[in-house]
């Protein structure tokens, strides 16, 4: 006589075929998050190849009182795309979904599958003329699905937005196992409350993305990277100013990288050449892309920079002189963070404070981190032109990083989060909620902002089928 979990196995199995419901073998590529921090064990992992199939299994697995957990890339940082420890728990990866459905070129969309990588995405939009212009370092492996269920930055958010402000339209099968088709491709519709936006940023607790309708943009004629030296986080402030001023659409790009950030990349990875680092607190990494043509690009660079060192905010300057010494410089920044893990374990931040605020924020809170734990070291980079920064933690020089985040994690976390709340910030501006910050956010959102995201979760999925134990707690 089967049990009720074999019978649901069964079920879901003959949804999309017993070779796509994994249950043994080797499943940390489901299991294990990307920091290697959390592992939770699944119940199987099932793998859909269309929006009816998530419908279907939805309906199997909310009518057995099975919890989904939706899953694309599994490269997010927050522990929100891994089951829980239950062994109870079905993960629906949409990696099987990878189409791009149709490109409407006088519409400047493309509306695609859930499960497509952001990379793929990029290269479909630019064979058809277009940018797409969402772009972040795990590109290669992260889905369009879990971009939006996380509402991901990167580095182009300063003229195009964020992933939320890039989509037009979802496909989404409820909580239910109900299809909302909201693939309308509408840049205006007034017509009540914005479903999409709520879904957006979700962290797979409201329902499945299964669809979207992406906003394409011209591609630029030409895009120059800059990379400036600058005397302190106060002059970086300024240069932004000064660069919105001067390249006004043009600024892409615009990335600030602390100077201990910078060694690590130097130490661990010295093929790279990072420049200008050693006799400067902070560099700035700066994007112009130009509609007009290469020269007109590089006059405007030339421009600000020039106005930069007359006003004492950038000390040294290199305007890359093709695109592969573009790429490189851009590399040097995507290389921050594999600097860091090479360096050992570390506390990782995503948070956001208004621009004008961000030195006093970093001159306040490295102080009172110098403080509590002496000799304790800051990697501080990020999109400074966002108010976006990655305020990580790392152990002293000689301590032992495991020993580290085991005595100092908890004490590290209020020390930064409580300066972020006193200077009016978020603590997460990119990464999400997840389970890593689900005790820390009612810290720091109101008790009103609280109870309305509970009355959402509890409307659209009273039976805590989507992600339970993620994002807000009923
Ligand atoms: P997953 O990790 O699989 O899932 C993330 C969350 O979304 C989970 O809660 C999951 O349940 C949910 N989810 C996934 N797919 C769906 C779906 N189809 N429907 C509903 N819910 C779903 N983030 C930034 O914002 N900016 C960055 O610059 C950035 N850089 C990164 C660099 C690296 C090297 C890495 C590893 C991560 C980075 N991230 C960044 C984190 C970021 O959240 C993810 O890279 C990405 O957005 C997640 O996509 P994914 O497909 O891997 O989603
Ligand atoms: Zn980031």
């Amino acid at each position: 006589m089967p049990n009720a979990t074999d019978s649901t196995l069964n079920q879901l199995a003959q949804i999309v075929g017993p070779t796509q419901v994994l249950v043994s073998g080797d499943l940390s590529a489901y299991e294990l998050d990307w920091r290697k921090r959390s592992r939770g064990k699944a119940l199987a992992v099932v793998r859909p190849a269309s929006t009816a199939e998530v419908a279907q299994l939805v309906k199997v697995c909310a009518a057995a009182g099975i919890s989904i957990v939706a899953q694309g890339g599994n490269t997010g940082l927050v522990g929100g795309s891994i089951p829980d420890e239950s062994g109870l728990q079905v993960v629906l990866n949409l990696g099987r979904m990878n189409t791009v459905r149709s490109i409407d070129a006088a519409n400047l969309t493309m509306t695609v599958d859930a499960g497509c990588i952001l990379q793929n995405l990029q290269d479909a939009a630019e064979k058809a003329g277009f940018l797409f212009p969402l772009s972040l370092a795990a590109e290669g492996s992260c889905t369009i699905g879990g971009n939006l269920a996380t509402n991901a930055g990167g580095t182009q958010v300063v003229r195009y937005g964020n992933a939320r402000d890039l989509c037009l339209g979802l496909e989404v099968v409820t909580a239910q196992g109900d299809i909302w088709h909201g693939l309308s491709g509408l840049r205006k519709d007034n017509t009540g409350y914005d479903l999409r936006d709520l879904f957006v940023g979700s962290e797979g607790t409201l329902g499945i993305i299964t669809g979207a309708t992406l906003k394409l943009y011209p591609m630029p004629a030409a895009s120059l990277t800059a990379w400036a030296a600058v005397p302190s986080m106060q002059h970086a402030v300024t240069l932004l100013g000064l660069a919105h001023k001067h390249l006004g659409a043009g600024l892409t790009g615009f990335e600030v990288m602390g100077q201990f950030a910078l060694s690590l990349v130097a130490k661990h990875y010295p093929q790279q050449r990072v420049p200008l680092w050693q006799g400067t607190p902070y560099c700035v990494l700066l994007e112009n892309s130009d509609h007009e043509s290469e020269t007109h690009a590089r006059e405007q660079f030339e421009k600000l920079l020039e106005t930069a060192f007359e006003d004492g905010c950038v000390s040294d300057a290199v305007v890359a002189e093709n695109l592969t010494q573009a790429r490189q410089l851009w590399h040097i920044r995507e290389s921050i963070p594999l600097a860091q893990a090479e360096e050992g374990l570390n506390i990782k931040h995503d948070i956001s404070i208004a621009v004008s605020r961000i030195p006093e924020f970093v001159a306040a809170t490295d102080a009172l981190l110098g403080a509590a734990i002496p000799g304790v070291r800051l990697v501080n980079f990020g999109h400074l032109g966002d108010g976006n920064l990655h305020y990580n933690v790392q152990a002293p020089a000689e301590g032992d990083s495991k020993v580290f985040l085991h005595a100092h994690e908890a004490e590290v976390n209020t020390i930064v989060y409580d300066s972020v709340a006193h200077f009016e910030g978020s603590i997460s501006a990119e990464h999400g909620v997840g389970s890593l910050k689900l005790d820390k956010l009612k810290h720091h959102k109101s008790p009103v902002a609280l109870g309305m995201m509970r009355a959402i979760k509890q409307a659209l999925d009273p039976q805590g089928v989507m992600n339970p134990g993620r994002v807000v707690r009923v």
